[in-house]
């Protein structure tokens, strides 16, 4: 097996698009096949040695980068076994890159429905983190595509999983493993809210043992093969910038827009006037006087109908500006304009490297109805503190990411506790702490705010039970002192 020791090399894993500093370890490993990295991972887990499997490394958390051990880097793993139409599904090794697999469904007529924005996250990554992005206001997170995970457990046992196959309940969660072991997984008593959802382990009553390794951040599995659903290619996506002078007006057009069932809109994302101050960068067509941006796809899946005047109403009730609005009316169009909706969180990130502190990045989500009240809340506390920061995101699903840009150690604390002071609004209004990106390194605080101590015993019990040594994926979800306490 191919394995990296220049600590040149190595240290190119100590970061995604966290910032998050101080990671180490002792080599990387590529494998090479699901035979080559079961055997590294049953002598580590004989030796106690930690392992931290790394995709493509643009998690937000610091969930790739390791505090110890080892990297499994899963690079190697990067074919796409087979597209079916018959089946509408994909069967591909986790570290395909979600680009390629687009751009080979989309060969085939198909659609890879998952649209993380970054498109060089690998597949693996994103059923890792339940991704879910701007196209889940249409379909949903990753989650709901999985159909069959392979994956290499910690003892280095292979598990071929189906959906369906186990369904777990609080009275009978006693599962028979490959090797023979009976195991149970004791079901955590946490609700999980009703919003879009990647904080800890999925937990419910009735469960598809499945659910459990999809958003488990690489601490319960190594992922190798993934069998995802398909839908067919839509004849083609239509997409616009509208551009309007108060924030509050585009999000009013966001609420009647959700309301048009039949415009069939793919995804519905959103730019505050800071994350506009960004676009103007990129793009010197942005008009000016403008403080808020409404981007939003919408699929043609049979003919084509005009559905001009119906936007055009929408506009002009909103107070937004039909000359000033931006029309991509074909495929090539649309790639371009999701790019630059994609260059804002790129440009963050950027910012954020340069001042050289860790990113504050909220990922909350709440529930429709809640949504003024945690935009209010966000507009009061940016006005009592004035702290550099950035808005956007997925409007469609209630769910912005507030990006604090602290300069300094004393802004640094001043964001964490803001960024806190969100947290605890949107659990008070029923949503959650991580939509999409999960918990990784950085939000275990906001995790035991959501679901309590008890609530993170209750997952380190399932950990314990897949993963008796804690190897996989330290510092994940969790923090490794709680590993001891149960
Ligand atoms: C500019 C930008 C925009 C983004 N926008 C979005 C967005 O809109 N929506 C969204 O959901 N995310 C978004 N992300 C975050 C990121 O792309 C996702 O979290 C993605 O799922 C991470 O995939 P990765 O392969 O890069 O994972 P990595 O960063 O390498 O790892 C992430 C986690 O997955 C685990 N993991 C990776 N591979 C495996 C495997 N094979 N088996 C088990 N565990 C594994 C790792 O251990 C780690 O815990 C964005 C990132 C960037 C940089």
């Amino acid at each position: 097996m191919l394995v990296k020791n220049d600590p040149d090399i190595i240290k190119t894993y100590f970061e995604d698009s966290s910032n998050l500093k101080g990671g180490y370890a002792q080599e990387v490993a590529l494998p090479h096949d699901v035979e080559e990295l079961s055997a590294f991972v049953k002598d580590a887990n004989l030796k106690k040695i930690p392992i931290t499997i790394s995709g493509g490394g643009t998690g937000t958390t610091g969930s790739r980068i390791p505090f110890g051990g080892v990297v499994i880097s899963m690079e190697k793993f990067n074919k796409i076994h087979n597209i079916s139409k018959e089946n509408m599904s994909a069967v591909v090794q986790a570290g395909v890159l979600v680009d390629e697999l687009k751009s080979a469904c989309e060969k085939e007529g198909l659609f890879y429905t998952s649209h993380p924005t970054e498109g060089t996250a690998s597949v693996g990554g994103t059923v890792a983190t339940n991704a879910s992005g701007s196209r889940s206001f249409k379909y949903g997170p990753t989650r709901k595509y999985v159909r069959r995970l392979k994956m290499v457990l910690a003892n280095g046992e292979v598990l071929d999983l189906q959906r369906g196959e186990h369904i777990l309940t609080k009275t009978n969660s006693a599962i028979k493993f490959p090797g023979g072991r009976e195991r149970t997984i004791p079901i955590p008593s946490y609700t999980m809210p009703g919003v879009k959802n990647s904080a800890g382990y999925f937990a419910k009553d009735g469960m598809d043992l499945i659910d459990l390794f999809i958003g488990q951040e690489g601490t319960l599995s190594i992922i190798v093969d993934i069998e995802l659903a398909l839908v067919k290619k839509p004849l083609e996506i239509f997409s616009c910038f509208i551009f309007f002078k108060k924030e509050m007006d585009a999000w009013g057009f966001c609420e009647d827009l959700k309301n048009l069932s039949h415009l069939d809109t793919l995804s519905i994302e959103y730019l505050d006037s800071n994350a506009l101050k960004l676009l103007r960068l990129k793009n010197k067509n942005v008009p000016p006087r403008m403080n808020a941006v409404i981007f939003f796809e919408q699929e043609i899946r049979k003919e084509k109908k005009d559905l001009s005047s119906e936007w055009l109403k929408l506009i002009s009730r909103h107070k937004a500006s039909v000359e000033d609005t931006w029309v991509a009316m074909n495929e090539k169009e649309n790639k371009e304009f999701t790019k630059l909706r994609h260059a804002i969180p790129e440009a963050v990130n950027e910012i954020i490297k340069r001042y050289g502190f860790q990113k504050l990045s909220t990922d909350i989500a709440v529930p429709d109805d809640k949504f003024r009240d945690m935009m209010d809340f966000y507009i009061q506390a940016f006005e009592e503190d004035k702290l550099e920061h950035v808005i956007f995101g997925h409007i469609g699903e209630s769910h912005l990411h507030v990006n604090i840009l602290p300069k300094s150690e004393d802004e640094l604390e001043r964001a964490k506790r803001l960024a806190f002071s969100f947290v605890k609004k949107g659990l008070s209004l029923g949503g959650t702490v991580s939509a999409e990106h999960g918990i990784g390194k950085i939000k275990h605080k906001y995790l035991e705010e959501m679901y309590g101590k008890r609530g993170i015993s209750e997952m380190v019990k399932i950990k314990k039970v897949l993963d008796p040594n804690f190897i996989l994926g330290l510092g994940n979800i969790f923090p490794r002192e709680v590993l001891n306490l149960v």
